[in-house]
């Protein structure tokens, strides 16, 4: 298929100060749109200017949240060049996100060649200063203008950029957290492996609830015992109990992380025994007062690992780490974000330069 380029009218120039970047709340010039029609398939791929669609208000996604979407970064790295990290293992999520949504899977070479040349396009919008990134976000939408609760006929994949300010400004700042034991993410069988916004309009209540009572974000349990740890916020997570490296298991409830996976692998090499199993609140609170559990940190894209520095479950806070990232939190940090930028080298091939 032949990528259809529109000209853009009036173009922005990114911001010189890219100290005053937020996440997600400014967009670049372009984006990549491609519409799906069942019995036809995917067509009309098209890098346009970015700006409004136009959607029936029947459409199925606003509705029914029939909806899937992506994350994934650029980097800028010192020799000016761009960087993406394990590109294709975000498009082959998105397909298993869409399979379990009943959407139309895609093709992944298709979508990372589309993205290559909308970022070709848009590489000045890649930003420069330490820590910085172009957060890039794949979404698809069922747009299908009927009310009747079934999988749309049609679809609209699309693919937006944003600069993003470095997550963290001034070190790894470790998170307070709330145990929520009354409000669950997803329960097995549901949709907690896929990456679907229903998942997080669900998980808001639960958040806000936190907020407003001072804590930074949501460790969600099981959704049958209420016992079992399963993520924080919206990153996985992973403890360092007994000199191991402990995680959820991947079996439906979580996503599939890939910082997860990479966080896995170099950890693997470090020479750490990895379990993946669920720890209970139990352990976790009883590992943090005995000194068993020495680290706990979130692991995604945005913020690569996020130190874990207080847990509240019911009436009982713990602390960890004397609120300071660990070492080893801090060793993966610099090691992962090492690889993205370019200041160490990439032995596993997960880098792919623009
Ligand atoms: C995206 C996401 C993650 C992290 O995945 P990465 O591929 O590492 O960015 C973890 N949990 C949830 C619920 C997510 O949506």
């Amino acid at each position: 298929m032949e990528i259809q380029v529109l000209p853009v009218e009036t173009p922005k120039t990114p911001r010189s100060d890219e100290s005053g970047l937020v996440f997600g709340k400014e967009f670049t010039n372009r984006m990549f749109v491609m519409t799906y029609d069942k019995g036809k398939g995917w067509h009309s791929p098209c890098i346009k200017p970015y700006g409004p669609f136009q959607l029936d208000p029947a459409a199925l996604v606003l509705h029914y949240a029939q909806e899937i979407f992506e994350g994934l970064k650029a980097f800028r790295r010192p020799d000016g060049s761009i960087a993406l990290f394990r590109p294709r293992d975000n498009f082959e999520r998105f397909n298993r996100s869409a399979a379990r949504m009943c959407m139309p899977e895609l093709d992944v070479d298709f979508c990372l060649k589309a993205l290559r040349q909308l970022l070709e396009l848009e590489q000045e919008w890649v930003p420069h200063s330490a820590g910085t990134s172009l957060y890039i976000r794949p979404t698809m939408i069922a747009t299908e203008p009927v009310l009747g609760v079934k999988p749309a006929d049609q679809y609209l994949f699309y693919i937006i950029l944003s600069p993003v300010a470095a997550y963290y400004k001034g070190g790894l700042n470790p998170v307070k957290i709330w145990v929520s034991d009354e409000y669950v993410r997803v329960a097995p069988g549901g949709t907690g492996e896929a990456k679907t916004g229903g998942n997080y309009a669900s998980s808001l209540y639960a958040s806000t609830l936190a907020a407003a009572k001072g804590y930074d974000q949501v460790l969600w349990l099981d959704g049958i015992e209420r016992k079992y740890v399963e993520e924080v916020g919206s990153m996985n997570i992973c403890f360092l109990y007994d000199g191991k490296i402990v995680t959820s298991p991947l079996k439906g409830t979580i996503l599939n992380g890939i910082t997860r996976r990479s966080i896995l692998t170099l950890v693997k090499e470090m020479g750490y025994e990895i379990e993946e199993r669920a720890l209970t609140i139990d352990e976790i609170l009883d590992g943090a007062e005995s000194g068993r559990l020495v680290e706990a940190f979130g692991t995604g894209t945005a913020a690569v690992v996020s130190p874990v520095g207080q847990l509240t479950y019911r009436d009982r806070t713990v602390q960890l780490g004397n609120n300071q990232a660990g070492e080893l939190t801090m060793k993966l940090y610099d090691t992962l974000t090492g690889i993205q930028y370019g200041r160490l080298p990439d032995a596993h091939n997960w880098v792919e330069l623009l």
